[in-house]
């Protein structure tokens, strides 16, 4: 919202002079003075006017998870377990995953109070890189890399996926890197190939890599450093 709305929206002050406020030096957003009416501030900032507070700042909470095998990508679920259960209950308020992972996949998984931040890790315009570790039931074939390099045609969404990167690990293991996140986007391009995924391990989502020191199931706050590259 507006930082001009924030402060009319109190009773009694009008949008005028809400903005001769602004423009006087008065107001502060996170305990720095903010001389722009039309700024948008999140329900994450402070905001004071003369010294009151007229915003309280929530606390945004970003947590990166060891996904283990099993649980699913989800708040609520009448028959699976889900990944909330692994979150201390004082943490799980207005949690949301940043980038789901199947049931069965493993690895990277941000949970966050923040839309706005979780939208630029998500949002395919972005194109924040993904990479997960495959394996496959069959050898992966040299054509492979040439056809997620080109994108593959996805019929049900009628679009081409952008083009992503196949690295070679083993015969039957890779690093794949897409720039997307559709839904089982990895097992449907090697579906598309003749091949099928036997394994899934999410390892980094742009500058934030999954954390080796965190065993299945264990998960940690991210650090400022990791928060500011999204
Ligand atoms: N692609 C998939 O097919 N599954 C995942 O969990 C993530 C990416």
């Amino acid at each position: 919202m507006k930082l001009s709305r924030i402060l009319s929206n109190q009773n009694g002050v009008s949008r005028k002079q809400a903005n001769a406020l602004i423009a006087g030096g008065t107001v502060m957003v996170d305990g720095v003075v903010c001389r722009e009416a039309a700024r948008e501030v999140d329900r994450f900032s402070t905001v004071t006017s003369q010294g009151s507070i007229i915003q309280a700042g929530e606390s945004a909470h970003y947590l990166m998870l060891h996904k283990p095998a099993g649980y699913l990508s989800a708040t609520t679920d009448q028959v699976h377990k889900t990944v909330m259960e692994l979150i201390a209950p004082d943490l799980q308020k207005d949690l949301h995953i940043a980038g789901r992972l199947d049931r069965a996949s493993t690895g990277l998984l941000i949970l966050t109070n923040d839309g706005n931040w979780s939208r630029r890790l998500t949002e395919p315009e972005i194109r924040i890189p993904k990479v997960y570790q495959v394996a496959t039931a069959s050898a992966i074939t040299p054509v492979t890399a040439e056809r997620f390099a080109e994108g593959i045609w996805f019929e049900f969404e009628q679009l081409r996926t952008s083009s992503a990167r196949l690295e070679l690990l083993g015969a039957q293991e890779a690093r794949v890197t897409i720039y997307e996140g559709r839904y089982h986007q990895i097992k449907r391009m090697f579906h598309a190939v003749g091949n099928r995924v036997t394994a899934l391990h999410r390892v980094s989502m742009g500058d934030i890599h999954l954390d080796g020191s965190l065993e299945p199931g264990a998960y940690r706050p991210l650090g400022k450093a990791e928060i500011n590259s999204v």
